[in-house]
């Protein structure tokens, strides 16, 4: 689950929430059901994804689908992390689309949620259990769609493929799309990839407020700082010492701005959210939005962590280390600096900033691996309005808003790989909930019998190519 939903403003579209189209009820029920069996596979990383990826695996050939269309596999030395592929074909050999939706779940300890989060559990409105948001949502509405198509006899003109995968809450780098693209491309290479995993839209007061679009998101690096000293008696300290030559640099890192820098899609956005909520950041948002963007508005608007997020590539210390002993002066001193990176923004410009933000060269600073690059998906007026004639022909009038997001999905495996990629969801959620990786995750029940139509129309959609 990728971080995206930007938390302003106060204004809501008009449009009753509740009056968009559901499928219909045998598929609503039968969508029900697959989330059910999918929460109480318990697929965090002990459990693995296999038993999901079987279950999925099942239903499809129930379906009618071709056994050889159907392809569970898992990497040799890690037969619990299993991912399940489907293949609906389609009338030509054009480049087919990829849909992604990602089995695993985080951890959750029964002991801190008010229900059991591994047993599906409705209540007040909502199905409470980990994995209702992020993301079996997305793998039950992916997997009930390819059965509703199926049973209508829909062909689609290129082939479609719905890859249900292992291991993205863990990092997503060893049993899942990577391996998939590393081992085995020719079973999910595509003209371009549908992530369920981000994206969606947010409610406001109940009334859906805006519809995201990902198209981009940011990297990680990290670097691991380290002072020397003599050291020596705790009782003679002198000039010179590790803990406090890397307090100093952390200090000056801590005050340190990275340059403001826009994309395409973080322009975009902020064009789009400024006519979305016409509160008081709007001005700022129309300012930093232009070709030269006002940097006095982008200033203003880095006091939201949000939004500075978005303007910024940032780092910051997340673990500290130094001494051996009570009594002794420190040798040596770490720490441990996250940045999260700006698509475009490179490794090496990274480093530069931060050698300049820490201003002593006796600070050591080390890769600790390279960054995985995650190019921007470009929001083009092709896919945009794609995707913004189907949301509408759910949600008549609600604004369509391409994001970035600041933390990272699969995505980047199928960016790095050549295969621009787009999260688009049709679950909607307030704004201001934020359960996923949480205690108790819960999906609204209206929004998922919803997004369980706009995904069937979403496949439909995609699988025309022009
Ligand atoms: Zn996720």
């Amino acid at each position: 689950m990728l971080l995206a939903a930007i938390g302003i403003g106060s204004l809501q579209i008009a449009g009753a929430w509740g009056a968009a189209p559901l499928p219909p009820a045998a598929d609503q029920q039968l969508a029900r059901d697959m989330l059910k069996t999918l929460i109480e596979i318990n697929t965090t990383h002990a459990h693995g994804s296999t038993e999901a990826a079987k279950a999925i695996q099942g239903w499809a050939l129930t379906a009618g689908f071709a056994a050889s269309d159907i392809v569970f596999i898992a990497p040799p030395d890690q037969p619990t992390k299993g991912n399940v592929i489907i293949r609906y074909r389609g009338k030509h050999r054009g480049k087919p689309v990829l849909f992604l939706g990602h089995l695993d779940v985080v951890e959750a300890k029964p002991e801190d949620w008010s229900v059991d989060p591994f047993a599906f559990t409705e209540q007040d409105g909502y199905f409470y259990g980990r994995g209702t948001i992020d993301m079996k949502d997305g793998d039950a509405a992916l997997a009930e769609s390819l059965i509703r198509l199926k049973r209508e006899r829909f062909v689609p003109e290129r082939d479609i493929i719905v890859a249900f995968t292992a291991d993205e809450e863990a990092g997503g780098d060893s049993n899942g799309p990577a391996f998939l693209l590393r081992e085995h491309r020719d079973l999910i290479d595509a003209e371009l990839a549908i992530n369920l995993d981000g994206g969606g839209g947010n409610l406001k007061n109940d009334a859906p407020f805006y519809f995201e679009v990902g198209t981009s998101e940011k990297t990680y690096v990290t670097y691991t700082l380290e002072t020397t000293s003599p050291g020596g008696h705790g009782s003679l300290p002198g000039p010179d010492n590790a803990i406090y030559r890397l307090g100093d640099g952390l200090s000056r890192l801590e005050a340190y701005k990275f340059p403001v820098l826009l994309t395409a899609t973080t322009r975009a956005s902020f064009e789009a959210l400024a006519s979305v909520d016409p509160g008081p950041a709007s001005a700022d948002m129309k300012a930093v939005a232009g070709t030269l963007p006002d940097l006095a508005a982008a200033e203003r608007l880095s006091h939201n962590v949000r939004l500075n997020a978005l303007l910024h590539t940032t780092c910051v210390a997340t673990l500290i280390s130094g001494g051996h002993a009570e009594n002794a002066l420190p040798q040596r001193a770490r720490a441990t600096i996250q940045c999260r990176v700006m698509p475009g923004d490179t490794e090496s410009n990274v480093r530069a900033q931060l050698l300049g933000a820490l201003n002593d060269p006796a600070i050591g600073v080390t890769l600790d691996a390279p960054p995985i690059v995650s190019p921007e998906s470009p929001p083009t007026p092709q896919i945009m309005g794609k995707v913004a004639a189907l949301a509408h022909s759910m949600w008549p009038g609600v604004p369509i808003v391409p994001t970035m997001a600041t933390g990272f999905s699969d995505d980047r495996q199928t960016r790095n790989a050549g295969i621009p990629s787009y999260d688009v969801s049709g679950v909607f959620q307030d704004i201001d909930e934020n359960r996923a990786h949480g205690r108790d995750e819960r999906v609204g029940v209206r929004a998922f019998d919803e997004s369980v139509e706009f995904t069937y129309r979403l496949l439909k959609a995609m699988s025309r190519s022009k």
